[in-house]
């Protein structure tokens, strides 16, 4: 079976660390693995719809904002298609299918969709479309056949309900689609990273986020705002480390050899850890290295962006390029879906003759 990759994220706002780590960092190294078969990454402009249907500018905007993040990371259009959701219709038919394989009360239960609803307060008032994008997002994995869906922990659910839809798929109408495997970061830190109010998932509906575009001031000064610990009081007091966002973000980005280049006093970072914890230590050195690390790793990214920035008409001719790519792709599988529905009537002689023969001719 071919190994292929389908992942994706929301035209809402630029992209942020949380999804550097959580998923486009892993993306650029299995593009670079030269493992997979195919890597479709999609820009979810349907799904960011089904949340501000009233603001479509929003997304029109952010369109180009996601691309340009993309390709800044190093995300390749010569080895990954890189596509736009609204221009695979076939993906809409698909999800319109997969609605029936799927109850209210199942997708009721999902925690993630739970969670959003809350901080949407959609409570009374829930888009159906809303309501409906975990299935939408199984249409998207499915019609590219994935194998391996690179997310972050929130998806966890998401890739379950696909599971589900692909089984009772092809139990239903026989052998059809693909089941896909999750996966997730391997660091903790990296599965759900917080905001810089160290407390809910760094969103970009929460304000909370350090974007990959965000200049060397505007990451300074988010990093020296950051929540840490209350109690550390000074500099001697003991420090905690649960919920202490620069340790979460050091646990997310800081290698060994971090220490020998910005902070020589310390071998790793369970010596600054446990430094922190004894008292002594101060939250603005923790800061200046976290400051540090991330502008290393920042810097390349920001030069790249300058590049396309440079030349925008190019970016929407990957993407142009790409959805073509991806839309035959999704044909095929939704020519496949119809015919295992049996809902391809022209196309089946053995209706058309049955039908004939019931009318005696
Ligand atoms: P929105 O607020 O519009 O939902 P978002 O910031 O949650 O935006 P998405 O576009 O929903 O971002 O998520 C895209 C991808 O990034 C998903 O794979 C998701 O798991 C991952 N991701 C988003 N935020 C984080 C985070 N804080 N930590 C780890 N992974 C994340
Ligand atoms: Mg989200």
């Amino acid at each position: 079976m071919s190994k292929i990759i389908l992942t994706g994220d929301r035209p809402t706002g630029k992209l942020h660390l949380g999804h550097y780590v959580g998923s486009l960092r892993r993306r650029v190294e299995l593009q670079n693995s030269g493992e997979f078969d195919k890597i479709f990454v999609m820009i979810a402009d349907a799904q960011a719809l089904t949340d501000n249907a009233d603001n479509p500018e929003k997304i029109r905007q952010n369109l180009i904002e996601v691309a340009l993040d993309y390709l800044s990371v190093g995300i390749d259009p010569a080895k990954t298609t890189i596509f736009v959701q609204t221009q695979v219709p076939e993906l809409t038919e698909l999800a319109f299918y997969y609605m029936n394989l799927v109850t209210v009360s199942r997708v009721q239960r999902n925690p993630t969709v739970k969670t959003e609803i809350k901080m949407r307060n959609f409570e009374q008032s829930i888009p159906v479309g809303f309501f409906c994008y975990p299935v939408s997002q199984a249409s998207d994995i499915t019609a590219f056949d994935a194998t391996v869906v690179p997310v972050g922990e929130d998806q966890a659910p998401m890739i379950e309900l696909t599971r589900e839809i692909v089984a009772r798929f092809n139990h239903i109408y026989g052998p059809t689609l693909v089941e896909p495997e999750i996966l997730l970061p391997d660091n903790a830190a990296c599965m759900r990273l917080p905001g810089t109010d160290g407390k809910a998932k760094m969103s970009k509906s929460l304000g909370n986020c350090i974007y990959l575009s965000d200049s060397p001031k505007e990451l300074k000064k988010k990093i020296n705002s950051m929540y840490t610990d209350p109690e550390h009081l000074t500099i001697d007091s003991p420090g905690h480390l649960e919920g202490n966002a620069p340790f979460i973000y050091l646990d997310a980005f800081c290698r060994d050899e971090h220490f020998a280049k910005y902070l020589p006093d310390y071998a790793n970072l369970q010596e600054l850890k446990d430094h922190y914890t004894r008292g002594g230590l101060g939250d603005g050195t923790v800061k200046k290295l976290l400051f540090n690390i991330l502008e290393e790793e920042l810097a390349p990214i920001r030069e790249r962006r300058k590049h396309y920035e440079q030349n925008i008409p190019e970016v929407f001719e990957i993407l142009r390029k790409g959805s073509e790519e991806a839309r035959a792709a999704a044909a095929k599988t939704l020519s496949r879906v119809r015919q295992a529905m049996r809902i391809d009537y022209f196309d089946d002689a053995d209706l058309i003759a049955e039908q004939a023969k019931k009318y005696g001719k």
